[in-house]
């Protein structure tokens, strides 16, 4: 499960790091509502983004720079 972050006021959407008592209640973010909003600043899904762990960038400085 990935979490997601609003773009827009920094809100974290992730079901894993819920509540216990809140969990069962969130749903997977690929499965919401498209007319769900962000719960802070009411913007929609489309203004949400995947939390990736940032490695890929690094990987690829890293790379470039052992080829130097
Ligand atoms: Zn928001």
């Amino acid at each position: 499960m990935q979490a997601h972050i609003c773009t827009v006021c920094g809100y974290v959407y992730d079901v894993q790091s819920a509540d216990r008592d809140v969990e069962n209640n969130l749903i997977p973010f690929e499965n919401l509502d498209p007319d769900w909003q962000c719960p802070v600043c009411g913007v929609r899904l489309d203004l949400f983004k995947p939390i990736t762990e940032e490695r890929l960038p690094d990987v690829s400085v890293s790379d470039a720079k052992k080829r130097m």
